[in-house]
């Protein structure tokens, strides 16, 4: 299965940080990579050096939204706490082939609800994108305790205390 990610609301400036971390969820947990309804250089840029020295294929692109919704040719799944609980439909999801997962910022259009093709909630309090991504693609994806990232220059030798990584270039 493939899971691309849609960042919705991205406000220049003051989202960059909880933006920055969306995108390296989508990466760390498996997604192939994210669209963003706006163009950030600097966001793009500092997760394009993630991707450059920790390895894998993970991309971050631009897309017009309603267009992206319109001709995505999978599951669209919006992300939302007023969505049906992720359980409920979980063996569904996971008979997908693409899944197209969208996230918000601040307020999401109504018009996202009803392109989507289910609305999904990870719990029916508010919190964060970060935690309704992760939360997602663990249990969709189940990959983030054992995915492996091609060509990385660097790789984390985990241990008690401390750190260690291993420099491959
Ligand atoms: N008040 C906003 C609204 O009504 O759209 C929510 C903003 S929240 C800070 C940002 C994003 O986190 C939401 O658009 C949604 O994608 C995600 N999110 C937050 N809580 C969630 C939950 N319980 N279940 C699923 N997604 C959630």
């Amino acid at each position: 299965m493939k899971v691309y990610v849609l960042r919705l609301g991205h406000r220049i400036n003051r989202d960059q940080r909880i933006s920055t971390h969306v995108a390296l969820t989508a990466r760390a947990f498996g997604a192939e990579g994210i669209y963003f309804d706006k163009f950030d250089k600097s966001l793009f840029e500092s997760v394009k050096k993630v991707v450059e020295r920790w390895g894998g294929n993970f991309f971050i692109e631009t897309a017009e939204w309603r267009n992206l919704l319109k001709t995505f040719d999978g599951l669209k799944i919006h992300l939302t706490m007023y969505g049906t609980p992720l359980p409920e439909k979980l063996d569904e999801i996971k008979k997908a082939e693409k899944i197209l997962v969208v996230v918000g910022s601040e307020k999401v259009p109504k018009e996202v609800y009803e392109l989507c093709d289910m609305n999904i909630s990870i719990g029916l309090q508010p919190h964060s994108e970060v935690a309704a991504l992760a939360v997602f693609l663990y249990l969709v994806l189940n990959k983030v305790f054992t995915i492996e990232f091609k060509d990385a220059k660097i790789k984390v030798i985990p241990c008690e205390r401390g750190k260690k990584v291993l420099k491959l270039e």
